[in-house]
């Protein structure tokens, strides 16, 4: 039954940039450092100590912008967003308000439905991390602060409320992460906080002009717990409505344990934080020539390297989006067709072992045992007739677990395909020999025993017979009898 109400989503994500040192001062950014360690004046916010912009924060939003078809603001400005909490000593976040550094984009993403459908984006800025509380556990009576946190970088990027289902959501959610670990400013890593997510959500009635109240649910950190939350919050807010109440404006938490949303805390609204332009900071001047600069060094985006796969190196679009989906992969495969220029082989072994192999292993594409070089080599050696599909499995994994080339272990374990038609014959009048029987009822048209020789010329063989020769020896021996 398809429902009176109508879901509204817009969804606001904080990316930590992978910049060196923090946003404004030279401390690392490094993640798992002792508690304060990386820390200064400017960043602890002791009284006189004055910000001075990382240029390379400017120049990964202006990245994150120019993927997302914004427009690049020639200037904008930091401001102050004034709130207390004991993790943010200097008692305001240095963030941006009026003047963000990129506005009105858009992504496109795909429904379930197969539908392509336009995101937009409000805005992206630049703004400071704040610090992170430690509560050494119930009852201990106090908390400490790292301030290791405080100063590094985020991209905050806020969406219009274009999206009506949770499906919708993580597809956009999904896009974003993608797009921003392409462009190589964040690493994309939900589980250290690195890419976070709060999640507008409201119903309407379906065909209603006006949007419902909306609730904010805070920090998501799964694609999983994302459609979860924004599942549970429509299902809260319809029945709310539906029994007479109203949805309040508030931020909720998701608690992914036991599957639902609560009020955390009645919404703040803007002039609750008293913004204000920042007066340690000067306004940030981008030139024309410097958004060239960026848009000319931009790597080639998902879309982009599809197209290419498809149409350049002749995949299928499937073969083509799977291995785009993550650039790491994208570039192992690349770099194995370097080496030899046969893209469906190279994929079909990136797409099943290669892949099959990092998920037993729990392992990342970077830190796969097995080079892409050696891989191209291999499939070089299947193409060339030196070894059959079938050894090349055995090949593959030797390969894995030593990390020398195809051809070395090929050479010492003397793996070379046998096509000198000789040998095979030998083996095959053997074969027929030792199985007189079943070679009569082959020929009285029992076709299925011809599996049964293939199998046993191979065995005797040790795999190594081609098994095209193999097929056709056989054939031409057999009918003769
Ligand atoms: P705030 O910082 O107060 O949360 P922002 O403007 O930064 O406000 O973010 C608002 C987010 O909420 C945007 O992603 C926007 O698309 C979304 N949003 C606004 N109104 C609604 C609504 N009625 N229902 C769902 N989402 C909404
Ligand atoms: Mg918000
Ligand atoms: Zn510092």
């Amino acid at each position: 039954m398809k429902s009176r109400y109508e879901a509204v989503i817009g969804l606001e994500v904080h990316a930590q940039m992978t910049t060196a040192t923090k946003i404004f001062c030279g401390c690392s950014t490094a993640f798992g450092a002792p508690p304060n360690s990386h820390t200064c004046p400017v960043c602890l916010g002791l009284p006189g100590a004055l910000p001075v912009l990382n240029r390379k924060v400017v120049e990964f939003a202006i990245r994150a912008g120019l993927a997302s078809r914004c427009t690049i603001a020639p200037r904008s400005v930091f401001a102050r967003k004034n709130y207390f909490y004991p993790d943010l000593p200097k008692g305001y976040q240095i963030s941006q308000y009026e003047l963000p550094i990129c506005i009105g984009g858009h992504l496109e993403i795909e429904t379930k439905e197969g539908a392509r459908k336009t995101i937009g984006i409000t805005r992206i800025h630049m703004e400071e991390d704040a610090g992170k509380l430690i509560h050494p556990g119930e009852g201990s009576g106090y908390s400490h602060v790292d301030l290791n946190r405080a100063g590094i970088p985020l991209l905050e990027i806020v969406s219009e409320p274009d999206m009506r289902s949770a499906d919708e959501a993580v597809a956009y959610l999904r896009k974003l992460h993608q797009t921003v670990v392409y462009l190589g400013i964040c690493d994309g890593n939900l589980e250290e906080g690195s890419f976070r997510c709060d999640a507008n959500v409201s119903v309407r009635l379906q065909g209603a002009a006006r949007f419902g109240t909306r609730a904010e649910l805070k920090n998501i950190n799964s694609f999983r717990f994302v459609k979860q939350a924004i599942e549970y919050e429509i299902e809260r807010q319809i029945d709310l409505v539906e029994c007479g109440g109203t949805v309040v404006q508030e931020t909720r938490l998701f608690d992914s344990v036991s599957g639902v949303t609560r009020s955390m805390r009645s919404k703040e609204e803007a002039h609750d934080y008293r913004y204000f332009p920042d007066p340690d900071l000067v306004p940030v001047i981008v030139s024309a020539e410097w958004i060239d600069e960026v848009r000319t060094a931009l790597p080639e985006l998902p879309e982009a390297k599809i197209d290419r796969f498809t149409t350049a190196l002749n995949l299928s679009r499937q073969d083509a989006e799977l291995l785009a989906a993550d650039r790491a992969l994208a570039d192992y495969f690349e770099a194995c067709v370097a080496v030899h220029n046969n893209p469906k082989g190279c994929a079909n072994w990136v797409m099943g072992e290669v892949l099959r192999g990092l998920n037993e292993s729990g392992l990342s594409v970077a830190a796969c045992p097995l080079t892409p070089e050696n891989l191209g080599g291999m499939v070089a050696r299947i193409d060339d007739g030196t070894i059959s599909g079938k050894i090349a499995k055995t090949v593959f994994q030797e390969m894995w677990d030593s990390g020398k080339s195809a051809d070395r272990i090929i050479e010492e374990k003397g793996l070379r395909q046998v096509t000198d038609s000789g040998a095979i014959e030998g083996i095959v009048d053997e074969i027929i020999a030792a199985n007189a029987e079943q070679a009569a009822q082959y020929r009285a048209g029992k076709e299925k025993v011809f599996g049964f020789f293939v199998g046993q010329v191979m065995k005797a063989s040790k795999g190594k017979a081609n098994p095209q020769a193999v097929n056709d020896i056989l054939r031409h021996k057999l009918a003769q009898g």
